[in-house]
């Protein structure tokens, strides 16, 4: 089905792989990524999210389950004959060919006539901004120019899936930044199924329509960038996601008329109570005289005069026009999102309270949400 654009889906069922030395590096997971949909595969380094992405390119054998591609079976596809295309970090141009030639290479193999070929590049060269580039060769471009061509070379081939691994990890952060909304805008006019591999969740967030979170081997949550951020299932979602990450504070749930608090204890500083809002939350009910975690957002935690935690000061970070606040607690540092006006120097010792309407609560043993 060489040069169609029929868009399509891809379904992974229970889909493992295990390398020759024996590493289990994906252990079974099941991901359904919709028609159309721009699927990012975020974690920590070596969480198994390159190898997802190259077993549903053919690259990598799937050692067990099944890969489908729309209705078909993937599994002993070879790569060439699955109609994707694959864009990595080191996007190999051929530096004796120009821009044009270098575009209109895989179009030839597809013995796509000249008029077609030449259509194609210039619609999409224009669309990229790099219709002036077209004769230059890749060693007279840009990083950023360069990484165009190469997602200009996929484009043109009318893929029905793209997966791009690190795609714009070598490139400078402005040019990060001007490249990621051009994806996006791709994603939006072309409507053709991404699969995306990054570790910065800033990516993930920005360009996701769902965020696919590994780690070890595993799907940690699959959801929408406002629902992993809003409602993490578990514990290493909540911190993986968001910047400064969410803080977390151990302790036990106490009940005093009808009202709930954490009660820890912060080393030198000693015991402080927060109050949290769970009238309706019936789940939590059974957490009460037992550890607990509280995960706050940076944003969502106040200064208060008494009450509340207190501890001292570390270091402060001015952004501009917001100020992070970093604070040891519970010998872990803590981070507090304020604007610029406060005026809080390190030294200080200082009493915080989160928003009780703002608290997540986490099993201690299974690291569970709630
Ligand atoms: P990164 O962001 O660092 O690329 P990743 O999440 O993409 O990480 P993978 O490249 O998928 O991780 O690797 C997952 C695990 O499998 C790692 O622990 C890695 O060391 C291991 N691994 C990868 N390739 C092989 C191989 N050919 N043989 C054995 N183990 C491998």
């Amino acid at each position: 089905m060489v040069g169609g654009s029929k868009m399509a889906g891809i379904n992974l069922k229970n889909v493992s792989k295990v390398y020759d030395n024996g590493f289990e590096a994906v252990k079974s997971i099941n991901l359904n990524i919709v028609d159309g949909e721009f699927m990012v595969l975020v974690g920590p380094s070596g969480c198994g999210k390159s190898t997802t992405l190259r077993m549903i390119a053919g690259l990598e054998e799937i050692t067990s389950g099944e890969l489908y591609i729309g209705e078909e079976l993937m599994n002993k596809v070879d790569p060439q004959d699955r109609n994707i295309a694959m864009v990595f970090q080191n996007y190999a141009l051929y530096p004796h060919m120009t821009v044009y030639e270098n575009m209109a290479f895989g179009l030839k193999l597809q013995k796509l006539d000249r008029k077609e070929i030449d259509k194609r590049i210039k619609e999409v060269a224009a669309t990229l901004h790099i219709d002036s580039q077209l004769e230059k060769k890749p060693k007279a471009l840009s990083g950023g120019q360069r990484q165009r061509v190469a997602l200009g070379r996929a484009i043109v081939r009318h893929p029905r899936v793209f997966l791009m691994d690190e795609p714009l990890s070598n490139l400078d952060a402005k040019l990060r930044v001007q490249m990621r909304a051009e994806l996006i805008r791709m994603h939006n006019d072309l409507k053709t199924t991404f699969v995306y591999v990054t570790h910065d969740q800033t990516e993930a967030m920005t360009m996701g329509s769902r965020i696919c979170v590994m780690k070890d081997g595993i799907i940690k949550q699959v959801a929408t960038p406002e629902d992993i951020y809003n409602k993490p299932d578990n514990l290493f979602v909540a911190g993986f996601i968001g910047s400064p990450q969410m803080n977390f504070y151990k302790g036990t749930l106490v009940e005093e008329s009808e009202e709930y608090f954490l009660s820890g204890n912060n080393d030198e500083y000693g015991e402080f109570r927060f109050p949290v809002e769970i009238a309706d939350r019936e789940n939590v009910r059974p957490y009460i005289r037992k550890d607990i975690i509280f995960g706050v957002r940076p944003e969502h935690i106040k200064f208060t005069e008494e009450g509340g935690l207190k501890a001292q000061v570390l270091v402060t970070e001015l952004l501009g026009s917001e100020v992070h606040v970093h604070l040891h607690v519970q010998g872990e540092i803590h981070t507090v999102k304020t604007d610029a006006s406060a005026n809080i120097k390190a030294g200080d010792i200082i009493r915080v309270i989160p928003a009780p309407d703002k608290i997540h609560q986490f099993d201690p043993e299974t690291e569970s949400a709630i």
